[in-house]
């Protein structure tokens, strides 16, 4: 058991005039006693505060404890941040999206305050109401006065209500216009995450996510395919032409994949001059074609910079294929098709390679 101070016992501290846990200690659950506090103060549920808090209740540093007290009840992020940054080691402001949802969150709590505090109003007019309908109904009568008193009464805790209502449902709609910026924020970066900048396919870690998948639902791996693809001899064209060419040459082989494949098809670049391709729904004859043709479509099409009109010739491809049904992991899969490109560098290059027994054999002596 861990012993922490209630909220109770707080005291006040005769120095500073600030409200600060007591040294009378009892036994709590100290995760509970955290949220409980945190609660109480209106502080937001991350991370980085249950840290700050569970250090302010364990008064383990009382300069922390006292300047935390300081701040009173419902202190701010940008409050709390700062003696955490001040204090815990580990303590980092969030970042720009983190930042908005708390920012969000805590007009939130604001909002649900105001709406306290209206039910607690509400509350009183409903009363007012009852005592009123209470005496018309004991007395049977009731006089020009009361009648203009209720009416008044009416009246102003009519109109104040309203206007409440009214800032409330103002805040609501302008918080859930911040929440769409935000969510359409997220999805933002959420998908650049996944892009490779120079080719604008999908990165490795997408690629990786989309590999993993593969065996996660059996009926789908019996059909699909990976295909990796390497550029032959990348090293020499950027030696000739310079490492920028190579860049749009990188860019301009990622256009040629995707009308070769269609726009549908899973391609991504997975490293320097790498690629893999997942096919859905396909066999090994028809993944085999549809590499065969990417490949032709490579090896033909001309190369000429558009900055200078320079011919840079044309460059070729290597590919290695493996259905998912020929490996037992996403691991193994990408292994295999790896082990047959390979094998397509090691016949000659410019050619696509499938994953077979002669390629295990290999695999077998590469050890992978
Ligand atoms: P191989 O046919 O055996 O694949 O030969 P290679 O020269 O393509 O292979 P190697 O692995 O020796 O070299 C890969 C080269 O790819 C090295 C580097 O110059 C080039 N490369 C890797 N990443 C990039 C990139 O982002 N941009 C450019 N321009 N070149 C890159
Ligand atoms: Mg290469
Ligand atoms: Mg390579």
């Amino acid at each position: 058991m861990f012993h922490l101070s209630f909220a109770d016992d707080f005291v006040i501290s005769q120095a500073a005039g600030t409200v600060i846990p007591s040294e009378k200690t009892e036994s709590i659950d100290p995760a509970e006693a955290v949220i409980t506090e945190m609660r109480q103060y209106g502080i937001s549920p991350l991370p980085r505060n249950y840290e700050l808090m569970y250090r302010f209740l364990n008064r383990s540093n009382m300069r922390l404890v006292r300047e935390f007290a300081a701040l009173g009840q419902r202190p701010t992020q940008l409050e709390l941040d700062a003696i955490g940054m001040k204090f815990l080691p580990h303590h980092h402001p969030a970042s720009a999206a983190e930042q908005s949802i708390d920012s969000v969150h805590e007009e939130m709590l604001g909002m649900i305050h105001v709406f306290k505090q209206d039910q607690f109003k509400l509350r009183k007019y409903s009363n007012v109401l009852g005592e009123t309908s209470a005496r018309i109904s004991t007395d049977g009568a009731v006089s020009q006065d009361g009648l203009d008193e209720l009416g008044r009464i009416l009246s102003s805790a009519t109109g104040a209500t309203m206007q409440k209502s009214q800032a409330i449902f103002l805040q609501l709609v302008e918080q859930a216009q911040e929440l769409m910026r935000l969510k359409s924020e997220l999805e933002e970066y959420k998908r650049l995450s996944a892009i490779d900048p120079v080719t604008r396919l999908s990165n490795r870690r997408a690629f990786d996510t989309r590999l993993s998948a593969i065996y996660g639902e059996q009926s789908k791996a019996a059909t699909q395919a990976l295909i990796v693809a390497d550029i032959d001899h990348f090293k020499g064209f950027n030696d000739t032409y310079g490492h920028q060419v190579g860049d749009r040459v990188l860019n301009a082989t990622a256009a040629v994949m995707t009308r070769s494949f269609g726009s549908e098809v899973f391609i991504s670049r997975t490293g320097g001059e790498e690629f893999a391709i997942i096919l859905d729904d396909t066999t090994v004859e028809d993944a085999w074609e549809a590499a065969e043709s990417l490949r032709v479509a490579i090896s033909s099409t001309p190369l000429k910079d558009q900055n200078d009109g320079r011919d840079c010739g044309r460059i070729t491809i290597s590919q290695g294929l493996c259905m998912a049904t020929d490996a037992s992991s996403p691991q193994d899969l990408y292994n295999k098709a790896d082990a047959a490109l390979y094998d397509a560098k090691k016949s000659g290059r410019n050619q696509v390679k499938t994953y077979s027994p002669k390629v295990k054999r290999l695999l077998s002596l590469l050890k992978v």
